[in-house]
């Protein structure tokens, strides 16, 4: 039987693996699908308290790994399948069958890029519409994108394609960002970008590929078509809570409800995106994945009386 078990490898996961491990806690973490999470996706981060220059997503989420590792953390490279919260063990399962019994968990699984839903973008995801431009951006040196959404992640995405494509149109579905100002005025700033404010997409174009976006104004119904290659979609994101089916309790978008990271079972904690609807950051990620491996062991504390 495990002490701890942290599902997820992002700052979340690591920081209570980080702070579990240094309370001699043993803690095990199952590092998902993604290990490091979202953060390796993410061009430039120079919003993380510490670090004066501008640093690489995945060296800061590995340099929290190693540290968590120099204190004993473990690290299993498996995905998490099923999760039984409701007996008296907690146990989760991995891919390939193996059942991990623990007295405690940290749910620390994010969230996932969030499409729009039109069949005409999901056949062609993977042939020119992607949820990650840092991941597929390469690919379109040269080329015509469009970028969807007016959130940060839309405006850093556009920022990202800018420095290798040859036009960046972003299509918003209102007249104003949604985005930090600095970020804002970066992308209005770019002469590789153009904006489509008011505007939807209606039909991603091309059968076996990309070949652009049919938009329309939804102030004056105008459809325009912009030619393009590449379609990122970038329209914030849907929390990693599929694993745990109705066990747990969440809101009206799934994401877990928590207080001070104790979800509606006992022993079973969350931290990071996939119990924040609201700030999503690196370093509030990382904060609740401190406050929730402070829970476990007040929880410990209390259960072994
Ligand atoms: P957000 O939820 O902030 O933004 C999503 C954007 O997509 C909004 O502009 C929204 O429009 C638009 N949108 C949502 N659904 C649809 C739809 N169905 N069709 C068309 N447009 C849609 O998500 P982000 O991923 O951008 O950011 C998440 C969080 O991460 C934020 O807190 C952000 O600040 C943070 N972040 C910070 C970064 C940084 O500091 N460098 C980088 C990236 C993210 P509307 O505005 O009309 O709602």
């Amino acid at each position: 039987m495990e002490t701890v078990v942290i599902a997820g490898s992002g700052p979340a996961g690591l920081a209570a693996a980080l702070y579990t491990a240094r309370a001699n806690l043993s803690p095990v973490v199952i590092e998902g699908l993604q290990p490091g999470g979202q953060l390796t996706t993410t061009t430039e981060v120079e919003n993380y308290p510490g670090f004066t220059d501008a640093l690489d997503g995945t060296d800061l989420v590995m340099r929290m790994r190693a540290q968590a590792e120099r204190f004993g953390t473990r690290y299993i490279m498996d995905e998490l399948t099923g999760a039984d919260l409701t007996g008296d063990t907690l146990s989760v399962t991995l891919s390939g069958g193996e059942v991990i019994e623990t007295r405690t968990l940290i749910i620390a699984t994010g969230a996932s890029a969030r499409y729009l839903g039109l069949p005409s973008e999901q056949r062609l995801i993977g042939k020119g519409v992607s949820g990650c431009a840092t991941c597929d951006g390469a690919f379109y040196r040269g080329q015509r994108v469009v970028v969807v959404g007016g959130g940060d992640t839309a405006m850093e995405d556009a920022i990202f394609l800018s420095r290798l494509v040859e036009h960046v149109t972003v299509v918003h579905r209102r007249d104003a960002f949604r985005a930090s100002q600095i970020m804002g005025k970066r992308v209005l700033a770019n002469e590789k970008i153009e904006v489509m404010w008011d505007s939807v997409v209606d039909e991603v174009l091309g059968e076996d590929g990309v070949e652009g976006v049919k938009l329309r104004n939804v102030k004056s119904d105008a459809i325009t078509e912009v030619p393009a290659t590449g379609l990122f979609v970038a329209i914030g994101h849907n929390p990693n809570t599929g694993v745990f089916g109705d066990q747990l309790t969440t809101d009206d978008q799934s994401f877990l409800v928590t207080t001070n990271t104790r979800t509606n079972i006992p022993g079973v904690f969350a931290a990071g995106d996939v119990q924040d609807p609201l700030y999503k950051q690196a370093v509030t990620a990382a904060g609740s994945g401190c406050m929730a491996a402070l829970e476990v062991e007040r929880y410990l504390a209390a259960v072994e009386g």
